[in-house]
């Protein structure tokens, strides 16, 4: 998204104020990419009405480049829209005990998987008794699925008894519950491929007898606009309290999540991100809203960049490093920036321009936040000349250096070859274009 952005916002600058001819362009832009990471269109453009009235004749924040600006209010939009900053909401347990989760959704969603971690995750958060239960009786290994993962997480289940109807289950499950003094039973549903009639009246008689103080939807995340009809009619019928959506480690960007959100008004509880166990994540309005931009948490860096970063010596560093040119001296002020910013493992996972090799490359040199400070006394101890001009140290001026800085003459040249390699590295990002490159580094 902003990279499509930054051509529009370059053109904003300098102003008073947001034109609507400034935001309106770079509306368009933002509508296609909701709608790229499968944001629902009535959801986009309830959305981008909204925004719209915000930022019309907002005033230019002089810190900030005017398009991160615009960026930072469509990013408080979407948190806003996903559910706001404070606490998630967590699941409400409270009644007389055995309380009842049931969990709804189309086969295959995660259903069985979250039952398992959910169970975990409340009899360790909560240290409460949890008892889980399938009620699948369509797929032949349903229940001895959910039984196994219970197992392996310590939790325990429903003993199986095969010919039953889910119904059936039910009632045992919730008298089990009863009998046995659970606080919490978990109702792991069958699901179908599609929406019928069938799965939606037995669900329906499962949550009377059940009386479900949570009713949880649980859906993919990588099913685009399927999932919002999914949502809206699942809601119909169950009364729903809230929604799971998995596979968010997936490759999708979790614009279903916003329009499931915007269709039923619903709270999103969790967040499945892995097929193990421990997978499940509390809802997170602000992570999301980042993904869904598509540029991770740029924005709370750009909030960070802007009220720290020098802004000059980010200009002059763009300039060189677009020209590849990196020298000692730059790379003592951006560690020193680092540190400003909440220090690189804050950083380095935002950074669009830097991709898995990068990191990689970074951390196999033993780039972390501990060695900034060590580093920057390491270039401190440097004439300028030997900042400027790295190739020239000889052994003995390694010595002197060492000396100067407290260390020993090896993690000299490692500090030279981070250098070399960073080079390289801003090289590389800087022939992509050094426009949005860095945090706080204007194009
Ligand atoms: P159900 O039919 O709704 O009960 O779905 P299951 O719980 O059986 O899950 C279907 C598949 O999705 C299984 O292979 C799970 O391991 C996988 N799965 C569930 N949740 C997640 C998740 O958050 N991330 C990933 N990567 N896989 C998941
Ligand atoms: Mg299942």
């Amino acid at each position: 998204l902003s990279e499509r952005l930054t051509g529009v916002f370059d053109q904003i600058t300098g102003r008073g104020s947001l034109s609507e001819k400034d935001v309106d362009a770079a509306l368009r832009e933002i509508r296609v990419a909701l709608l790229e990471a499968d944001v629902a269109l009535p959801a986009v453009k309830d959305f981008v009405k909204r925004v719209r009235e915000k930022a019309v004749g907002e005033d230019v924040i002089r810190a900030v480049a005017p398009g991160q600006q615009v960026v930072k209010i469509v990013h408080d939009e979407l948190v806003h829209l996903l559910g706001g900053e404070g606490e998630p909401e967590g699941l409400h347990l409270e009644g007389e005990p055995p309380v009842a989760i049931l969990m709804a959704g189309l086969q295959g969603s995660g259903k069985t998987t979250t039952s398992a971690k959910l169970a975990k995750r409340i009899t360790e958060t909560q240290r409460k008794k949890v008892l889980v239960a399938s009620l699948d009786t369509r797929r032949p290994a349903a229940m001895e699925q959910l039984a196994q993962m219970a197992e392996r997480a310590g939790v325990a289940s429903l003993p199986i008894v095969k010919g039953q109807s889910a119904v059936e289950i039910a009632k045992r499950a919730m008298s089990a519950g009863r009998l046995q003094g659970y606080d919490v039973v978990i109702l792991d549903t069958a699901g179908r491929t599609s929406i019928d009639e069938e799965m939606m009246g037995e669900a329906a008689k499962i949550a009377e007898i059940a009386r479900p103080r949570e009713t949880l939807l649980v859906a993919d995340a990588l099913t685009g606009q399927d999932a919002v009809e999914t949502a809206r009619r699942f809601d119909e019928r169950l009364k729903l309290t809230g929604l799971v959506l998995t596979r968010m480690d997936g490759d999708g960007r979790g614009g279903a999540a916003l329009s499931m959100r915007w269709v039923t008004g619903l709270p999103i509880k969790f967040l499945g991100t892995s097929e193990k166990i421990d997978g499940l994540d509390a809802f997170d309005a602000k992570r999301l809203a980042g993904r869904i931009l598509g540029r991770g948490d740029i924005v709370s860096l750009v909030e960070k960049a802007s009220a720290d970063v020098d802004q000059d010596k980010a200009e002059k560093l763009a300039r060189k490093m677009a020209k590849g040119k990196f020298d000692l001296e730059d790379m003592r002020d951006q560690l020193k920036q680092l540190q400003k910013m909440g220090g690189l493992s804050g950083i380095m996972g935002f950074l669009p321009g830097m991709n898995k090799a990068m990191k990689g490359q970074m951390a196999s040199a033993g780039f972390d936040d501990t060695m900034l400070k060590r580093q920057e006394a390491i270039i401190l101890s440097m004439t300028p000349a030997e900042r400027a001009k790295p190739d020239l140290m000889k052994a003995s001026r390694k010595r002197r250096i060492a000396k100067g800085a407290g260390v020993e003459v090896p993690d000299v040249n490692k500090l030279l070859k981070m250098h070399r390699q960073m080079a390289d590295m801003m090289k590389k990002m800087g022939k992509k274009g050094a426009k949005g490159g860095m945090p706080g580094m204007p194009g």
